[in-house]
């Protein structure tokens, strides 16, 4: 190894959703990029996403679709680089997709198909790749350029782009590296918890519910704060599924959570009207129309459950109703970093310029994509904020 330094004009440690494209970008402007990462392969993230198909945007992307200590830190960036110019770049390259519920936007075949449009668009640009490379120490030295001792070598350069992504999924090489740069020069960190992640059980309902596992309901799920309407999933660990995983992202600890089971019926009506036309047949049966059979002795006693409706009073019918539609559970907790599909928290919008990503307190230095505290909802939104935050980096480093 040459103890001469690799001089280049950009540096980014990361090669992945955000490094890749702010790596693009700052070549298609004719700058020499570097791209250091530790992983044995870039992208690693892409490839496992939206379970393999990449749910790479969304058609309708909202600042609000976004959870930050500044929310207004996203706006700059979703609205100079939006999904219209990713799903343009996806376009050119003929990459088949398709759109599902709730604006989702997924690849056909397969989430390689975005990653090798990232990597060919890298090669156009004449962007270098440096993989299976360890950071070790990163400094500014009195030229201002950021000086980089890594197990490949020693790089020198006047940007340096953190683009390191957050903690969740350690297996794929997730790291603290983006905080730790980020302290190391001064920078403020909102605390990190795992978001977009199933939910664990107390013991007491893990016994009740461990037998529901594979079913998966429409629900309405919501705390005192949001809601979402979509699919949760029961599992043998949880409670897991979209309206889980986006409830997720905003649960403290301690907190209940309230599951809506039939968020587009009128259940005192239906119930009411059945009693009306049917009142010898059971509880169950007509419960069972609506909602899976093997959910219903996690919610109501059997003798409940075999009552014929014309022995239900008007008060147990709203007692009933309340149990299906305001259905209260407190998490025991969350599986963590292990599953999670995002990090919440980051380094502090509020120290960094929304129009470019670069640090208010060090020259040349720039956080982009996960490590910022900007927290996209399931369907697209986290890497919209990573295409967008790298972009917004490529135009100026
Ligand atoms: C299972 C799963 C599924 C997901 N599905 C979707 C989806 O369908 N749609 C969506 O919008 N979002 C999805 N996400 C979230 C999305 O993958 C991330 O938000 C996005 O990848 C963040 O991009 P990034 O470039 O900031 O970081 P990352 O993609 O995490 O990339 C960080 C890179 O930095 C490298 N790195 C880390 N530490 C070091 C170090 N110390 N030294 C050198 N290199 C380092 C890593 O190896 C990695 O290549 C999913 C996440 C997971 C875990």
């Amino acid at each position: 190894m040459s103890n001469k330094p690799v001089q280049t004009d950009v540096i980014i440690i990361g090669a992945s959703a955000s490094g890749l494209m702010c790596a693009i970008e700052a070549g298609k402007r004719g700058r020499r990029v570097i791209v250091l990462d530790h992983s044995n392969k870039a992208g690693k993230k892409i490839l496992m996403s939206g379970g393999g198909r990449c749910n790479f945007t969304n058609v309708d992307v909202d600042p609000d679709n976004f959870i930050s200590h500044n929310p207004h830190f996203c706006k700059s960036a979703l609205s100079r680089y939006t999904q219209w110019d990713f799903i343009a770049l996806v376009n050119e390259y003929q990459i088949p997709y398709h759109e599902r519920d709730l604006g989702k936007l997924f690849c056909d075949d397969s989430a390689k198909d975005i990653l090798n449009m990232l990597l060919a668009e890298c090669n156009k640009a004449k962007v270098k790749v440096q993989l299976n490379c360890d950071i070790k120490n990163i400094i500014k030295d009195d030229d201002e350029s950021f000086v980089i001792d890594a197990s490949s070598g020693q790089y020198r350069a006047v940007s340096l782009v953190i683009a390191s992504g957050g903690l969740s999924i350690p297996k794929m090489c997730a790291s603290p590296l983006g905080y730790k740069v980020a302290e190391q020069f001064g920078h403020h960190i909102w605390p990190t918890s795992p978001g977009l992640v199933p939910f664990t059980l107390q013991p007491h309902d893990k016994e009740k519910l461990e037998t529901l596992s594979g079913i998966s309901v429409a629900c309405d799920v919501s705390n005192e704060r949001i809601h979402f309407k979509e699919n949760i999933l029961f599992t043998h660990r949880g409670l897991s599924g979209p309206a889980i995983l986006q409830i997720s992202s905003y649960w403290q600890p301690g907190e209940t959570i309230f599951i809506n089971l039939l968020p587009d019926l009128d259940v005192v009506e239906l119930l009411t009207a059945r009693q009306a036309l049917q009142p010898n047949i059971k509880l169950k049966t007509l419960l069972s129309e609506v909602l899976p059979k093997r959910l219903l002795p996690s919610l109501f006693d059997q003798a409940a459950l075999d009552k014929p409706l014309q022995e239900l009073s008007s008060i147990r019918i709203s007692e009933i109703a309340r149990q299906l539609q305001q259905w209260k559970i407190k998490p025991g907790g969350t599986e963590g970093y292990r599953t999670a599909e995002v990090t919440l928290g980051g380094v502090d919008c509020d120290e960094l310029s929304s129009k470019t990503m670069q640090s208010n307190k060090v020259a040349g230095l720039y956080f982009i994509g996960e490590v910022v505290d900007v927290t996209g909802w399931l369907g697209g939104y986290n890497f919209q904020w990573a295409w967008s935050s790298g972009w917004c980096a490529g135009q100026v480093v």
